[in-house]
C-alpha cells in the first residue's frame, strides 16, 4: 500500500507511503482517492488529514513514472485534487520536510492546510523546462499573492514554510505548526475545529489580481526575458501566471496552463532538462557495484603535490569538512601551493561569498608536510604530480610503502595509463583515477577512473567521496584521454582543420558560442593553455605518423604564444585582461601556412563550423560507448555539460545527436568524409552509430 488509512477518534488520516519521498505515482494516487472515498462514506468521520510518512509530505510527481503511461493514468493528479476538493468533509493537508510540485498542488487541493517549520516548499518544474501543470500557476497566485509566487515559479527554488508564513496576506498555510514533532496533533486538532465550518473553502474562489495588472506582468516578462536566455519555460510561467489574473473563469485559466505544460514537453529543452535530470542520477550508479556496497570511511585525505590541480581538489574536501594534509617535495613549492589556497578563500571572503569564521574553520582542516611517513594514516591519497610515467612510479611506490592497508591511492593523471601505475603498487585494487577539471575547486565534473583491478568497494567509496564534495561524478574505463579529453582531441583537430581551411579563430568561437557552448575552443586554448594539447601531438606524430593534424597549432606555440598565462595565444591580451583580441600575427601566421599548402581559402559558414566540432565528438564518443569506456550515452552528456562548457539547455552532445536524428548526424559525416583537407578516415561512422542508424535506433533509447 502506497498511502495509509487510519482513524484518529472523528478524524481520518491518509498518509502518503511511498518512499523515498512520497512520490505521486499511480498508486499512491489511486490509495489517496480511495481514503478519501472511504472517509466521505463513513458517518463516524468528520474531516481528514492528508499528510505524507518519512522523509517528506510529497516530492511530487513520481520520477520512477516519467514518461511514460501511468504517469497519465487514471486517476491522474488532477483528479486526485479534484477528488480533494469535492470531498464533502474538510481535508486539512498536513506538510512537513518537503512539499514540492505535485506535493504542493495537492495541498492547493486541500481545504486547509497547515506547515510544519522548516518545510520546504517549491514548485521546481521550471527546471525541467516545463510550468507546473496541475494548478499550481493557477492556486498559488491566490494564496500567495502574485509577486511571491511568480517568483517561486519562475525560480523553481525551495522557500521554508517560516518565510511563507510572513509574505503579507497569505493564505497558503493556515497555520504553522510549532514544531515538526507537534505537527500531527496540531493538525487533528484543526480538523476537528473546522469540521462543521459550511461551506468549504477552496482556494479556486479565492480572486487573484495585480494592482498594476499588465505593467507588473511587463516588467516581469523583461526580467525573466534577461535571465532565461535559451529557455521558454520561464515566460510561460509569467503567461500562465497573467492568465491566472485574466481568465473570465478558473477552469479555463487550468485549461490554459495544461495547454502550455503540454507543448513545453515537446520542446527539445525541457526534453533536454529532463534527461540531464535523469542522467545525473545514472550517472552516480554503477551497473555491477550495488547501492549496498560496502564503503570505507574516509575521514582524512592526503593530496600530493600543490600545483594547479593539488590545490584547488584540497580545497574541495576542506569545504566538505574534511582534513586534508599536503605534501610536496620542497618547502617553496609547499609555501607557494598554501598561499595560493589562501589568496582564493581571501577572495570569496572579500566578496562576501565566504565567512570570516568559515575561511578560518577550512583553514585549520588543512596541514602540510615534506615527508611521506606523515602519510600513513590518510584514508585517501590523491596524487596530482605532474604528468610523467616516471614520476608517478616514484610517487606510487612510495605510497605503497607508507600508506596503511585499506587507504586508497588515487592518481589525478589525464592521460596516463591508470592499470600501469595501479602496477607500481602490490595494491592495485585500491587504486584509482579521480580526474578532477581545471580550475578543480569550481569544476563539477569528476571523472573517475575504473582501473582492470579496481575494487569495487574503492569505486564504491569515491562515488559516494565525490558526492559529498559536490562533483557530478562520472565511471570512465581506461584509455587515453578517458572519456572527456580523448573526445575533445578530435574537436579541436577539427578547429585546427577550419582554420587551414579559411576560418579565424574568431570566427570559429563566436559560431560555437552561438550554438551555446561556454566558450569556443580556440578561446578554450588560450585559457587551459595551448602547450598542453602541443605536448599531446609530440606524443600523437609518434604513436600515429599517419595522424594528420593542422599545424597552426604548434606553430601558434612555436611563438611561445601558449595562451593567457604568457598573454599571447590565438588571441591577444592586454596585462591582467581577459578579453581575447584579435591577433594580426596569428592570422598572418595562419594565411603564410595556408600558402605554403597551396590552401585556396573557402568561406565556410556557421552551420559547418558547429556541426563539423560537435560530431566530431559525437562519432568519437560512440567509439568510446562501444568500447565500454563510458556506460552510458547519458554519462557522455553530463561530462559534457558539467565539464566541457556544452549548452545544457540542449542536453548534451549525445541527445542532440539523437534529436537531430542520427540519420541526419550520418549523411552529414558522409559529406565531410569528402572533404579532401579534412580526415576521411575519421569520419567513417563508428560502428555503433552506423548500426542505431541502420536500426532506426537512438544512443539514448539504444
Ligand atoms: P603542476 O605542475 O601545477 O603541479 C604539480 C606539482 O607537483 C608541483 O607543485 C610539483 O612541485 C609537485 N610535484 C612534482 N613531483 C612531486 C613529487 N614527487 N612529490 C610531491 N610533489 C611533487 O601540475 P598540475 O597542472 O597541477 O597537474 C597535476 C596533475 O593533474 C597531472 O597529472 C595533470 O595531468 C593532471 N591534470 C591537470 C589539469 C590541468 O588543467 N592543469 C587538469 C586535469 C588533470
Amino acid at each position: 500500500m502506497t498511502a495509509r488509512y487510519e482513524l484518529h477518534g472523528p478524524v481520518a488520516v491518509i498518509t502518503l507511503d511511498n518512499p523515498p519521498v512520497n512520490g505521486l505515482g499511480h498508486a499512491t494516487r489511486l490509495a489517496i482517492t480511495q481514503g478519501l472515498d472511504r472517509a466521505n462514506g463513513d458517518p463516524a468521520v468528520r474531516a481528514i488529514v492528508l499528510t505524507g510518512a518519512g522523509k517528506a509530505f510529497s516530492g511530487g510527481a513520481d520520477i520512477r513514472e516519467f514518461g511514460k503511461p501511468a504517469a497519465l493514468a487514471e486517476p491522474n493528479l488532477l483528479s486526485v485534487i479534484l477528488a480533494c476538493e469535492y470531498s464533502a468533509k474538510p481535508v486539512v493537508a498536513a506538510l512537513h520536510s518537503v512539499a514540492m510540485g505535485g506535493g504542493l498542488e495537492l495541498s492547493l487541493g486541500c481545504h486547509y492546510r497547515i506547515a510544519a517549520p522548516a518545510c520546504k516548499v517549491a514548485l521546481p518544474e521550471v527546471k525541467l523546462g516545463l510550468i507546473p501543470g496541475a494548478g499550481g500557476t493557477q492556486r498559488l497566485p491566490r494564496v500567495l499573492g502574485i509577486e511571491a509566487a511568480l517568483n517561486m515559479i519562475v525560480s523553481g527554488e525551495p522557500v521554508a514554510s517560516e518565510l511563507l508564513m510572513q509574505v503579507p496576506g497569505q493564505k497558503l498555510f493556515n497555520r504553522l505548526a510549532s514544531s515538526a514533532e507537534q505537527l500531527m496533533t496540531e493538525a487533528l486538532a484543526l480538523a476537528q475545529e473546522v469540521a462543521d465550518v459550511r461551506p468549504l473553502p477552496l482556494v479556486r474562489h479565492l480572486p487573484c489580481q495585480h494592482p498594476q495588472g499588465q505593467a507588473y506582468f511587463q516588467f516581469a516578462r523583461n526580467m525573466v526575458a534577461a535571465q532565461a536566455r535559451n529557455l521558454p519555460a520561464p515566460l510561460k510561467c509569467v503567461d500562465a501566471i497573467e492568465i491566472a489574473t485574466t481568465a473570465a473563469h478558473f477552469e479555463e485559466g487550468m485549461l490554459r496552463e495544461r495547454e502550455m505544460f503540454i507543448n513545453l514537453m515537446w520542446t527539445p529543452q525541457s526534453r533536454a532538462l529532463r534527461h540531464l535530470f535523469a542522467a545525473e542520477r545514472a550517472a552516480s550508479k554503477v551497473a555491477d557495484v550495488p547501492e549496498d556496497t560496502p564503503k570505507r570511511p574516509i575521514a582524512s585525505v592526503a593530496i600530493i603535490g600543490a600545483g594547479t590541480m593539488g590545490g584547488g581538489i584540497a580545497m574541495n574536501f576542506l569545504n566538505a569538512g574534511i582534513a586534508v594534509r599536503l605534501l610536496e617535495m620542497k618547502q617553496e613549492a609547499l609555501d607557494r601551493g598554501l598561499a595560493t589556497i589562501r589568496k582564493n578563500y581571501e577572495a570569496q571572503v572579500s566578496k562576501g561569498k565566504l565567512k570570516a569564521d568559515k575561511y578560518q574553520e577550512r583553514m585549520a582542516l588543512l596541514s602540510s608536510t615534506l615527508d611521506y611517513a606523515d602519510l600513513a594514516q590518510a584514508d585517501l591519497v590523491i596524487e596530482a604530480v605532474f604528468e610523467d610515467m616516471g614520476v608517478k612510479e616514484q610517487v606510487f611506490a612510495q605510497l605503497d610503502k607508507v600508506c596503511k592497508s585499506g587507504a586508497i591511492l588515487a592518481s589525478n593523471t589525464s592521460t596516463l595509463d591508470l592499470n600501469r601505475i595501479a602496477a607500481f603498487t602490490r595494491r592495485p585494487q585500491d587504486v584509482i583515477g579521480t580526474h578532477f577539471f581545471s580550475p578543480a575547486n569550481v569544476m563539477k565534473l569528476l571523472e573517475v577512473v575504473r582501473g582492470q583491478q579496481t575494487g569495487k568497494d574503492v569505486l564504491a567509496t569515491v562515488m559516494a567521496v565525490a558526492k559529498k564534495i559536490k562533483k557530478t561524478a562520472v565511471v570512465s574505463g581506461v584509455c587515453d584521454g578517458f572519456i572527456g579529453n580523448r573526445m575533445i582531441e578530435q574537436y579541436a583537430r577539427q578547429a585546427g582543420f577550419l582554420l587551414d581551411e579559411g576560418c579565424t579563430p574568431a570566427q570559429v568561437d563566436r559560431a560555437v558560442e552561438k550554438f551555446g557552448f561556454a566558450m569556443g575552443p580556440f578561446r578554450m586554448g588560450d585559457l587551459a593553455g595551448n602547450d598542453i594539447g602541443w605536448a599531446i601531438r609530440k606524443r600523437r606524430y609518434v604513436e600515429h605518423p599517419g595522424l594528420r593534424y593542422s599545424k597552426t597549432a604548434d606553430l601558434l606555440c612555436e611563438l611561445g604564444r601558449f595562451g593567457q598565462k604568457t598573454g599571447a595565444g590565438w588571441y591577444d591580451y592586454a596585462p591582467g585582461k581577459r578579453e581575447p583580441v584579435p591577433s594580426a600575427q596569428v592570422l598572418q601566421m595562419i594565411e603564410q601556412h595556408r600558402s605554403a599548402l597551396g590552401i585556396k581559402p573557402r568561406k565556410i559558414d556557421d552551420q559547418e563550423i558547429v556541426q563539423r566540432l560537435v560530431f566530431s565528438l559525437v562519432n568519437e564518443a560512440a567509439h568510446i560507448l562501444q568500447e565500454g569506456i563510458a556506460a552510458r550515452a547519458s554519462d557522455i552528456d553530463m561530462v559534457y555539460i558539467t565539464g566541457y562548457g556544452f549548452p545544457f539547455w540542449r542536453g548534451g552532445p549525445m541527445l542532440y545527436a539523437d534529436s537531430l536524428g542520427l540519420f541526419n548526424v550520418v549523411q552529414a559525416m558522409k559529406r565531410f568524409a569528402t572533404n579532401p583537407l579534412d580526415d576521411a578516415a575519421f569520419w567513417q561512422p563508428a560502428p555503433l552509430l552506423a548500426q542505431l542508424v541502420a536500426e532506426g535506433k537512438t544512443f539514448n533509447n539504444a
